[in-house]
């Protein structure tokens, strides 16, 4: 089966093309597309490269299109992307402002470039179905809870993986074997020791979730993508206090105060310098006590978030780094990982520094919880819930 997996951004479009056969999987072609501002151009140009160079004879050939659809309104799990999945991303817009139209276009054009493609959402909210309503509640009136603010979570996708290859590498195969099975199987008994894993995917927009036995416990995000540990450019945790304060001491709307904490805030925000963190990096080592702050408050907003969930897990048997920042960082790896021997976390500071974007043990032999680099693979998980949804 042709499974073409999209990724969309507001103005990005990525995709990888996976040929499946079962559990296993290939991508047959993969590219992308920045400073897109017409997904119809974009998505022929895309489907006309693979007819060139052979990959597919005609776009007929493309059975599906998975979507990482993001947080739909009442709606979750790996869907069919119908016309209910565009109504849940748009009563949604307004949370995800930056996640859901993009999906919400990107569907629509699918079906009219692609009219004989099967089309399937599989929302990142979907892995955190089965965290404890204790863990995913605010303490909010009913009315609140009724019209759907608790902590929703994201990045599903991409901890999901974690959860299977962490299992893997650690040689936990019964662990691995139901982190892929878990959307259609739901959590499983485990005979013996539990599998305990705290996940960071630490990119543009990042989050920590909790793991046992291939489950998610809980996680970092919240309610909207504007949550959780400091984002690019948007805010991370933030006390609901702060936004009328500001509004009223700042004088601005609240959509103004929206769009400061939507596109201004996170380490843009602390910073001053920049959404990127290589460029908040240099800044640092320049001597601009801001970009340190921003750098600062991610590494202290990681591991409070892993110290929340280690008590929870009750111990940990990996802790592990994922995404951008996580695959190529070991800087803000070494930060994080400070001062945690006493945990059973003891970092090898000559394979921190080897690793860059590849999947590496960098935890010394002896210590007894094992602390892994393993690159996201969002896209795998994509093409194999579609493939398990389709078959
Ligand atoms: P997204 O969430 O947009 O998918 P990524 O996972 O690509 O993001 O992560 C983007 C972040 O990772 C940016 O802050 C970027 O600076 C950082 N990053 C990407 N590549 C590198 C690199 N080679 N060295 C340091 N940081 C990097």
């Amino acid at each position: 089966m042709l499974i073409l997996v999209a990724n969309l951004g507001s103005t990005s479009f990525k995709y990888r093309l996976f040929r499946m056969d079962g559990q296993g999987g290939e991508v047959v072609a993969k590219g992308g597309y920045e400073r897109v501002d017409d997904y119809a151009a974009v998505i022929d140009d895309a489907l006309t490269v693979m007819q060139r160079d052979g990959i597919i004879a005609s776009p007929d050939e493309i059975d599906a299109v998975g979507f990482k659809t993001v947080l739909g309104k009442d709606l979750s799990g790996c869907v069919m992307a119908d016309q209910a999945v565009i109504d849940a991303l748009d009563g949604f817009a307004a949370v995800a402002p930056a996640h859901n139209p993009p999906y919400a276009a990107g569907i629509r054009q699918f079906a009219k470039s692609l009219p004989k493609a099967r089309l399937v959402a599989l929302f990142e909210t979907a892995f955190y179905q089965w965290v404890p309503a204790a863990a995913d509640a605010y303490a909010v009136p009913t009315a609140w809870r009724e019209i759907g603010i608790r902590r929703h979570g994201f990045h599903g996708a991409s901890h999901k993986f974690i959860a299977e290859r962490s299992a893997e590498l650690c040689g936990r195969d019964d662990i691995a074997g139901i982190a892929r099975r878990l959307y259609p199987d739901g959590p499983q008994p485990v005979a013996g020791r539990p599998f305990r894993v705290v996940s960071c995917h630490l990119g543009g927009s990042s989050s920590v979730t909790g793991i046992r036995n291939g489950v998610a416990i809980g996680t970092s995000m919240g309610f909207s993508p504007q949550s959780g540990l400091p984002q690019n450019n948007r805010v991370g945790e933030l006390d609901s206090g702060a936004l009328p304060y500001a509004m009223r001491t700042l004088g601005i709307s609240l959509d103004e105060a929206e769009r400061q904490l939507t596109k201004q805030s996170g380490l843009l925000g602390i910073s001053g310098v920049s959404n990127d963190i290589r460029e908040v990096k240099a800044a640092a080592r320049a001597g601009n006590p801001d970009a340190r702050l921003a750098l600062d408050h991610l590494v202290h907003s990681i591991r409070h978030w892993i110290g929340a969930f280690m008590l929870e897990l009750g111990g940990l048997d990996a802790l592990v780094f994922t995404a951008g920042i996580g695959e190529n960082g070991p800087d803000i790896r070494a930060a994080v990982c400070q001062g945690l021997e006493p945990f059973g976390l003891h970092l090898d500071p000559a394979r921190n520094d080897a690793c860059l974007a590849v999947e590496a043990e960098l935890a010394t032999a002896d210590s007894p919880a094992r602390i892994l680099v393993i690159p996201a693979n969002e896209e795998l998980v994509l093409a194999r819930e579609v493939f398990r949804k389709l078959s």
